[in-house]
């Protein structure tokens, strides 16, 4: 891939910030303009993500309980 395609990739198309690293990208993405990509735990209500995430706090926090019924 070239450089510019790159950087076009890595521009928020939200509000224009761009980010040399994916991650920084994905990280402002989840946090400013996510709401499909997050995942919340039922339980206590903290946002994660992703999915890995999120499955190792419910086994950590909640795996005591079950389902509430
Ligand atoms: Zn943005
Ligand atoms: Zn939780």
């Amino acid at each position: 891939m070239d450089l510019f395609n790159f950087f076009k990739r890595h521009r928020c198309q939200n509000c224009g910030r761009r980010f040399h690293k994916v991650e920084n990208y994905m990280h402002h993405q989840m946090l400013y303009h996510s709401d499909k990509n997050i995942y919340d735990c039922s339980n206590c209500g903290l946002k994660f993500t992703d999915m890995d995430k999120l499955k190792s706090h419910i086994k950590i926090y909640h795996s005591y309980k079950k389902e509430k019924s």
